[in-house]
């Protein structure tokens, strides 16, 4: 259970993320929605340790992770541009995610085998990114994220470069993957569209501060301001 605490984060003048509270249930599908410059990848980056708040306390379950490096976390960040190395294999940049577990050559290759199946790409394992299409792309990219099994997977945009048909495809793939695992996932847009298709619950945002939470349907029939109405009232 991930649990932010008046996290707070200012750039120079500007407050890019302000006194964020939320508490995160094991297992849940998360998404935060809010336009442009509002604040979603820095409150992302400052779950995933890559940005230190002013002020504010980040738990997972008893651990306090505010001071903790990223790579001590038991989260993982998949970022929008999800580069995946274009000399090596599929398998090859999924093991890349394996290292430094120590796990054998024989173990990494099963772990490698069941995350291809978790993601419906046995088989692709020796082909390179570029002979895969963006879909394939993106799902081997999840793959790698997902490799050491992290407790909180934090996604920014993740459907960002995908066309629409293959975005909601893949969107119902995102939450069939995330409900088999029990991971809970953070994922991160500014489509109100994807937002309910994908979402537990959904965190709203405006200029860096969180302004509610809750089910799409609540925040649909029950927005709290203009504002969160604007954002899902032309979606239903
Ligand atoms: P987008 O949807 O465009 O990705 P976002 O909601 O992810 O936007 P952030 O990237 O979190 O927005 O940025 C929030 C605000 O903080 C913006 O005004 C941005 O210019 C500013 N900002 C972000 N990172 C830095 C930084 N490293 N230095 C200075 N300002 C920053
Ligand atoms: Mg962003």
């Amino acid at each position: 259970r991930l649990r932010l605490e008046r996290v707070s984060k200012r750039f120079g003048g500007h407050q890019a993320v302000d006194a964020v509270s939320l508490d995160l249930a094991g297992g849940e599908f998360f998404c935060l929605l809010g336009p442009s410059g509002c604040g979603k990848s820095t409150l992302l980056r400052l779950v995933a340790g890559f940005e230190t708040p002013d002020s504010g306390a980040i738990r997972l379950g008893e651990a306090d992770l505010t001071g903790l490096p990223p790579h001590r976390r038991p989260v993982n960040m998949m970022f929008q541009s999800y580069a995946l190395f274009p000399h090596l294999s599929v398998a090859a940049n999924l093991a890349y995610g394996l290292k430094g577990l120590g796990l054998s050559r024989a173990q990494i290759a099963e772990r490698v085998t069941s995350l291809l199946a978790l993601v419906r790409l046995d088989g692709f394992g020796s082909r390179r990114p570029d002979k895969l299409s963006g879909g394939q792309r993106q799902r081997v990219a999840l793959a790698r994220a997902l490799a050491r099994e992290p407790r909180l997977l934090l996604l920014d945009e993740p459907l960002g470069a995908l066309d629409r048909a293959l975005r909601e495809e893949t969107q119902g793939e995102l939450r069939a993957i995330q409900k088999r695992l029990g991971t809970s996932f953070v994922v991160v847009t500014h489509d109100a569209h994807e937002a309910m298709a994908l979402a537990d619950r959904i965190g709203v945002m405006e200029r860096g501060r969180l302004v509610q939470v809750g089910p799409a349907r609540e925040l649909y029939e029950r927005p709290a301001s203009r504002y969160v109405a604007g954002l899902l009232g032309d979606v239903n």
